[in-house]
């Protein structure tokens, strides 16, 4: 019997997400360059690969798979692999199929995937003014994103809406999106911008820390914190707090005013099989490699066992004005 993924800060790692593909869509000014240069897809792990990539971190402890990218929609034939993670749902081995998505797509595989256990899925929107939209995402049509929404909640899927909070494009409709996802029973989360990929724009222009945006909320109406211990294990690194003229709740991920590594349980696997130990740090160890030599799997349990004791203690992001970005990684290599 192999053992767990326990780091060498004694946290058991039992969530991994991992990215389908680095390709999207959408191109968020915040995210992406306008003129990505994406990967050629030789370089990507085949489906069956990533079936077999989930299989060995399944029989090491991870109980939660999210699905991410880029946007995992957009890799044809992702269903496989949500059916092939179904099986390990079924049987008890896993606990959750979790997914991020932007939604563009998500009218048409709302109900296959809830009918293959999914339940919860993110969903990130970070404007309902059509034009502010078509803005950040650079041509993306608000209205697909809207169908989305609803193929999703009428497929009975339990829905996240996931906001970066932008200084320039929608600080001021903050409020108004809350609203919108209480109203539809869905809870959100604003995440501050951080320093990932060179976007070609400044990423302290569009930086505001969430304290700020809270305070403001303050003002507005009566937010109470959640206790953490009541949402350990589906909060991640977010702190929730209910709002109670909405009756909804609001969680805050900030990684930059607010560091959130203590408890961290996650590691991250690129579609090209890299993991990476830490969001906010450089370094990765190259899973494919191990995956396409002889004695697969066990190269694939002793890289693991070497990534695992790589990882550090807490992401060494910073930002500050015209400072380039501190990690070259997009975020759309790891899912965020
Ligand atoms: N395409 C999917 C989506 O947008 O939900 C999944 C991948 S996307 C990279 C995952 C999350 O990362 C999204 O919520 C997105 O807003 C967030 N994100 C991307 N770049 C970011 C950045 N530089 N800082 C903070 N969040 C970022
Ligand atoms: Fe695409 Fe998601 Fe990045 Fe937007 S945030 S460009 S939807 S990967």
């Amino acid at each position: 019997m192999k053992q767990d993924l326990t780091d060498s800060y004694g946290r058991k790692i039992t969530y991994l997400r991992l990215s389908l593909t680095d390709r999207c869509d959408l191109r968020c000014f915040y995210c992406m360059a306008e003129h990505m240069q994406f990967l050629p897809k030789k370089d990507l792990l085949s489906l069956e690969e990533l079936a077999r990539l989930t299989d060995a971190f399944i029989a090491r402890g991870v109980r939660k798979i999210r699905l991410t990218g880029g946007e995992p929609l957009v890799r044809k034939g992702f269903m496989g692999l949500v059916h092939h993670l179904s099986a390990h749902l079924d049987a008890g081995r896993i606990d959750e199929i979790a997914l991020t998505t932007n939604a563009t797509q998500l009218s048409r595989y709302a109900h296959s995937l809830k009918a293959a256990g999914v339940e919860r899925v993110n969903i990130s929107l970070d404007s309902l003014n059509p034009y502010t939209f078509n803005t950040i995402t650079r041509g993306g049509s608000l209205a697909r994103v809207l169908e989305g929404v609803e193929a999703g909640l009428s497929a009975g899927l339990k829905l996240k809406i996931n906001t970066v909070a932008l200084k320039q494009h929608n600080v001021d409709e903050i409020p108004d999106l809350v609203m919108w996802a209480h109203g539809l029973g869905m809870d959100m989360t604003l995440i501050e911008v951080m320093p990932m990929g060179d976007t070609g724009e400044d990423r302290f222009d569009q930086y505001i820390p969430l304290t700020e945006i809270r305070a403001r909320l303050d003002e507005r109406w009566t937010l109470s914190d959640s206790p953490p211990t009541l949402n350990q294990a589906h909060s991640g690194p977010a702190r929730y707090a209910h709002i109670a003229q909405t009756n909804g709740k609001l969680g805050f991920i900030s990684p930059l005013s607010n560091n959130f590594c203590a408890s961290c349980n996650r590691v991250r696997v690129t579609c090209t099989g890299k993991i990476y130990m830490c969001l906010g740090q450089g370094a990765y160890v190259d899973l494919k490699a191990a995956m396409r030599g002889v004695d697969s799997s066990d190269a694939l349990n002793q890289a693991l066992d070497v990534a695992i004791g790589r990882k550090p203690l807490g992401h060494d992001f910073e930002i500050a004005p015209t400072q380039p970005s501190t990690l070259s990684r997009f975020m759309s290599a790891t899912g965020g």
